[in-house]
């Protein structure tokens, strides 16, 4: 058997991060000066397997097993003592002596990629920062990187023409073969010459998880097209598997056991300069299953930030199936419409980018805040819409109190009761799709919607129904969030004692809907008035808020029966206090 001398096994282990390589295995957290997770050696439910970095050394408390990187990838890996190193060797680009030499073509050839990609990104760095690569830099400084960060991710530039990096690359006797496998040159379909695969483009290089360059990624400076070209796929470049910035990324996720997700380059360098340096993005839209076993090692948590136009929108939901079958906790951060997490962070500050993430949206919450945004659901067809798009995620809850708690956010966004959903779940769950239950019990549309219109309508025209309205109704009496919005702002403007116009108020609101929305009262839902009708209309409402509060009364009634509990006379009572209320004012 092969002996390997001491100084090639510590030249292996000092290019190894311990903690990188077991979380390979394992998923690891930051527990006091080491690492900790769920020993892969015996079954465990709470975590003794102890990794230290600075040592070099695992060891479990539960079992017993440790060692070094070299008898941790014999154990997991059932390899003998020079497989485990012939593997680790590889890993950490260090070449066994000749006689102990793999004769793997195949890992020689990763090798060879891996070494010319390092001499290519060390050259479109130097172009960048050389007086050719001027125009470039000022591209970057103009969309506010900074020098730091464009070193941490160590950017670069292509020059314009087609055959710099070719010379270059062939001057240090590099092949043309080589160069194609790569996927740095390209042989032209024309002239049959050898020409650069990126030409006047910011250059991103990709790392793996090691550190090394497995591919490019390449930006115009202007509007030309296609924006971004990537590198081919290659025996060391796969897209589906990788994500750009964890290498420079993976110790802060590990730390804040967090991941954000993000679309663009632009986005995980900008999210690094202002500190959320937990951020890689997916190379591509959705995310794939490989990303999210890979991201697993590092953290419990998921994050994903993707752009909010509507290719980001619909890449997020179809990631999010898969990031929750890998029972990772996933959450949605909600950005503002059309935006990016770089605009966010630079337009508005790291302060707002950072409550944004404290208050993403779990996956249901996400896709109900969507479904309300796309279907009108004051409608009884939008209250359709969104149930039906939302049933076949009610359908996979496997807990009752999860269930209960979704569908209960859902009758409360669309005035509906607990009861007509959860029937037509069923239903739903059988096969029958129809909703019956949900449409027969949705209130005509409804009165003190109407109502609402009706009043705002005035409101905007009127001063002296503002007086009048104010001293009669909450802003929590509008049922419409959108109403609410509007009439918040006229009380406001009011108490300033500012004029009101509508035009004033779409100036202050200016967000789409509401702008939207102010011409449609005023000129579709706004029909000409008697003198009682913003009496009548602030009774509507009234009478809606009763009749809500007389549903949790009934609500409650129902619960104490059926859980064979007798029900108080108070409860009694106070139903038909409220009852004989709504009666007399109707
Ligand atoms: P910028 O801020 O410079 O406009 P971006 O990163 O916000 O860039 P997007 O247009 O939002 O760019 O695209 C998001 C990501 O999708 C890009 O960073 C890139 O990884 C990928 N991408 C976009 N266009 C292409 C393309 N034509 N080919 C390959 N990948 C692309
Ligand atoms: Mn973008």
């Amino acid at each position: 058997m092969v002996r390997y001398s001491e100084d090639i096994l510590d030249e292996i282990r000092n290019r190894i991060d311990i903690v990188a390589l077991i979380s390979e295995y394992v998923p690891l957290k930051k527990s006091g000066k080491g690492y900790k997770g769920l020993c892969p050696f015996h079954q465990e439910k709470t975590p003794s397997f102890m990794v230290d970095e600075q040592k070099q050394i695992f060891h479990c408390f539960g079992c017993g097993e440790g060692g070094n990187i070299y008898t941790f990838i014999m154990k997991i890996e059932k390899l003998n003592f020079p497989e485990a190193v012939k593997l680790l060797a590889n890993k950490a680009g260090v070449q066994l002596p000749v006689y102990e030499k793999q004769n793997n073509k195949s890992i020689q050839e990763k090798e060879l990629i891996f070494r010319l990609n390092g001499i290519t990104a060390d050259y479109y760095q130097k172009n960048l920062f050389s007086p050719q690569g001027k125009r470039a830099l000022n591209y970057l400084l103009k969309r506010n990187f900074s020098e730091e960060i464009i070193k941490k991710f160590y950017l670069g530039y292509a020059l314009p023409g087609f055959e710099h990096l070719v010379h270059f690359l062939t001057s240090k006797k590099i092949g043309q073969t080589d160069l194609f496998k790569a996927g740095l040159a390209f042989r032209s379909s024309k002239t049959g010459g050898t020409l650069d695969y990126f030409r006047d483009r910011i250059i991103f290089p990709i790392f793996n998880l090691q550190g090394k360059i497995i591919a490019f990624g390449g930006r115009v400076l202007d509007e030309k097209l296609p924006k971004y070209l990537n590198s081919p796929e290659t025996p060391v470049y796969y897209k589906a598997k990788n994500l750009y910035g964890l290498f420079q990324a993976k110790q802060s996720i590990r730390q804040k056991n967090q991941v954000i997700i993000m679309e663009g380059y632009t986005d995980v360098l900008i999210a690094h300069q202002f500190g959320f340096d937990n951020a890689v993005a997916s190379l591509g839209t959705a995310l794939t299953g490989q990303q999210i076993s890979l991201l697993k090692r590092f953290a419990d948590e998921i994050l994903i930030a993707f752009d909010s136009d509507s290719a980001g929108k619909s890449a997020t939901l179809r990631s999010l199936g898969l990031v929750k079958k890998a029972g990772l906790a996933v959450k949605i951060v909600y950005l503002p419409p059309d935006s990016d997490p770089a605009d966010i962070i630079l337009q508005k500050g790291e302060p707002f980018f950072a409550n944004l993430i404290k208050d993403a949206l779990p996956l249901f919450d996400y896709k109900l805040k969507i479904l309300l945004q796309q279907y009108n659901p004051a409608s009884s067809q939008g209250k359709v819409n969104i149930v039906k798009e939302l049933f076949s995620d009610l359908a996979d809850i496997g807990s009752d109190i999860e269930l209960h708690s979704e569908v209960k956010k859902i009758a409360e966004r669309l005035h509906l009761t607990e009861d007509s959903i959860l029937i037509d779940l069923n239903q739903y769950k059988k096969g029958n799709k129809q909703l019956s239950n949900i449409l027969t019990n949705i209130p005509v549309e409804s009165t003190h919607v109407n109502a609402e219109k009706i009043l705002i309508g005035n409101m905007l025209q009127k001063r002296d129904v503002i007086e009048r309205i104010i001293s009669d109704l909450k802003v929590e009496d509008f049922t419409v969030p959108e109403h609410r919005e509007i009439y918040s702002t006229i009380i406001n403007l009011f108490n300033k004692g500012e004029k009101i116009s509508l035009q004033k108020v779409m100036d202050e609101i200016a967000e789409p809907k509401i702008t939207n929305l102010i011409p449609r009262i005023m000129i579709r839902d706004v029909v000409s008035l008697d003198s009682g009708t913003i009496e009548r209309s602030i009774n509507a409402i009234k009478i809606y808020k009763l009749q809500l509060e007389l549903e949790k009364i009934k609500n409650k009634i129902n619960e104490e029966e059926k859980r064979k509990k007798a029900v108080t006379a108070e409860l009694l009572q106070e139903y038909q206090d409220l009852l004989y209320k709504i009666k007399t004012m109707e």
